[in-house]
């Protein structure tokens, strides 16, 4: 059974971004194909404020997360970590072996300025991660504090996973001086996955040239040089390209700032919620996500039974990430959905909640 997904990524996907997926197959060395890229692009650059062209990239996050350690990391990296992607962001730097350092919040709590000014004080650093949005747990870290304390660091590569958190929030690249600014495109912007987008700052494209050992599929360079002609270094997900050109037409007649006030509005029920229902809220205040929440377990409420129980009513629920999974569970609140879609999965949830609870 096709079940209406509430987990926190792949998201629910529109019928009409679907539709948008099926228009007749191109080449990618046409001009249509180069007008379709230049459009969808351009949407990108008007959404984060970038200078430079934004990069579009057949894979998951994941490509470009790993791209960009390959491309930045000279010297060494200092990996900020405070859930599951952003740990492995780590992880991932090391596999391909690069010299990284990691340093850890603890869940639930967020990365912070002064986390990230103490690890770079000593000068070892050439460059360093961090991932805004951790889905994993639902904490949205401070980007704008950790930005003004990587101005002081300007020969620290700064690059920000906005995975979950790209198109819900606003993100100026320019005004917050990040290198690279990434996303999936099955998270905020509600769209199936495989396709990645990046910005990249002028100075990490001039310093990726001088880089060793960055590859082939995730180089910035080959991304860059392709870019002056609309295109990408080797076949793009055309159909995904097609979609994300119309959700971007939607966000914008949508209006980014009523974009992001839905998102707040929905990620503020949520939590009013799930207090409402006796849950907790995982993540600190302060440091809570506008694009899904995090509840904390009420010790009496088997999860596992509640997910089986909504599959069974035609719904996907996520009940929780990892090490903390039914301790706590996540509630996504982005991308199309709107408050009905909230009321209609709150209605769902207290209808199933008594059955499951001790
Ligand atoms: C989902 C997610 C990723 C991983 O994305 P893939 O598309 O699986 O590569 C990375 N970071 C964050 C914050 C995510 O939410």
């Amino acid at each position: 059974m096709t079940k209406k997904l509430y987990i926190p990524g792949p998201v629910e996907v529109s019928a009409d971004v679907l539709e948008a997926m099926a228009t007749p197959m191109i080449g990618h060395r046409t001009k249509d194909y180069a007008e379709l890229h230049r459009s969808v692009s351009e949407g990108l650059q008007k959404l984060l404020n970038s200078s430079e062209p934004v990069f579009l990239s057949t894979s998951s996050a994941f490509g470009v997360m790993e791209g960009a350690v390959r491309n930045l990391v000279q010297k060494r990296c200092a990996c900020f970590a405070n859930g599951a992607f952003s740990k492995k962001w780590h992880d991932v730097a090391q596999r391909c072996g690069l010299e990284a350092d990691l340093f850890s919040a603890e869940w639930g709590q967020p990365v912070t300025a002064e986390m990230v000014d103490q690890a770079l004080a000593g000068g070892k650093y050439d460059a360093m991660t961090v991932v805004h949005n951790e889905t994993s747990t639902g904490v949205m870290s401070p980007l704008e504090d950790i930005a003004e304390v990587m101005k002081k660091y300007p020969e620290v590569s700064f690059i920000v996973d906005t995975v979950s958190s790209m198109s819900a929030v606003p993100i100026d690249v320019t005004a917050l001086e990040v290198d690279v600014c990434l996303a999936g495109v099955q998270k905020a912007f509600g769209l199936p996955p495989g396709l990645a987008v990046f910005s990249v700052s002028r100075r990490a494209l001039d310093k990726a040239r001088t880089t060793p050992g960055r590859g082939y599929y995730f180089d910035f360079e080959e991304f860059e040089k392709n870019a002056e002609k609309h295109n990408t270094p080797s076949t793009p997900c055309i159909s995904q390209i097609y979609a994300l050109q119309h959700q971007l037409r939607k966000m914008f007649a949508e209006g980014l700032e009523n974009r992001y006030a839905r998102h707040r509005q929905m990620a503020e029920a949520t939590q009013a919620w799930l207090m409402g229902q006796g849950f907790g809220l995982y993540a600190a205040e302060g440091a809570r996500s506008m694009t899904l929440t995090t509840g904390v377990n009420d010790g009496r409420t088997d999860l596992e039974q509640l997910k089986k129980l909504a599959g069974e009513r035609g719904y996907a629920m996520d009940n929780g990430y990892g090490k903390i999974k039914n301790q706590t569970f996540r509630i996504p609140h982005m991308a199309d959905f709107t408050m009905a879609d909230m009321t209609e999965y709150f209605t769902l949830l207290e209808e199933l909640l008594p059955q499951v609870r001790k």
